[in-house]
């Protein structure tokens, strides 16, 4: 049966829009002079990133990255592959990864992993949302914008099956019955 799910609000447009102001505040104070590149992890990050990068007022770049997703479902396999990689050469640069959300933390840590060889100056973690209750990888998230229960989250870049990324506020999936 493919029943319809409701979206139960977590955040709203307005929450969301505070938070990543004040991230962005707080990546400006400690990027200052660094010209940092921001990384986006495609597809989740898109959203975030964009209203990042309109609030961080210190000079920095904007690049992106694709790792495999989750297919159809919403659980995770564990396997984490790079899709489409950087345009930009890392080596010397300060780095933050934005990510959407961490849930196991497989794609984080493989990243990190894989970035890491590359030798960038510095390399941090910025993260819209943490499921901290599905950890099975131990990752650092150096900003991070709100905690979210152990459910299946849309909006505002994240998806189900390609469905809500639209939407501006954040909710999870409710089944009924
Ligand atoms: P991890 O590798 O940490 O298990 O998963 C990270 C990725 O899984 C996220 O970037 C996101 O694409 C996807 N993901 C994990 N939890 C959720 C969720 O609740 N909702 C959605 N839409 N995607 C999720």
């Amino acid at each position: 049966m493919n029943e319809e799910p409701t979206i139960v609000t977590l955040f709203t447009e307005e929450e969301i829009a505070e938070r990543v102001q004040e991230l962005a505040a707080e990546i400006t104070e400690d990027y200052a002079g660094k010209n940092p590149l921001l990384v986006g992890i495609l597809k989740g990050a898109w959203m975030f990133l964009a209203d990042l990068t309109r609030a961080i007022t210190i000079p920095h770049q904007c690049d992106f990255i694709r790792v495999s997703s989750y297919g159809s479902g919403t659980e995770s396999t564990g396997e984490v592959r790079l899709l489409t990689d950087l345009s930009t050469p890392i080596r010397g640069r300060h780095v933050i990864l934005i990510e959407d959300i961490v849930d196991t933390g497989h794609t984080l840590a493989t990243l990190l992993n894989i970035l890491k060889e590359r030798e960038p100056a510095s390399l941090a973690v910025c993260s819209l949302l943490d499921k901290p209750e599905r950890r099975e990888v131990a990752v650092h998230i150096d900003y991070l914008g709100f905690t979210v229960p152990n459910k299946f989250v849309v909006g505002y870049g994240l998806d189900w099956d390609e469905r809500f990324r639209h939407l501006p506020y954040i909710g999870y999936l409710e089944f009924e019955g």
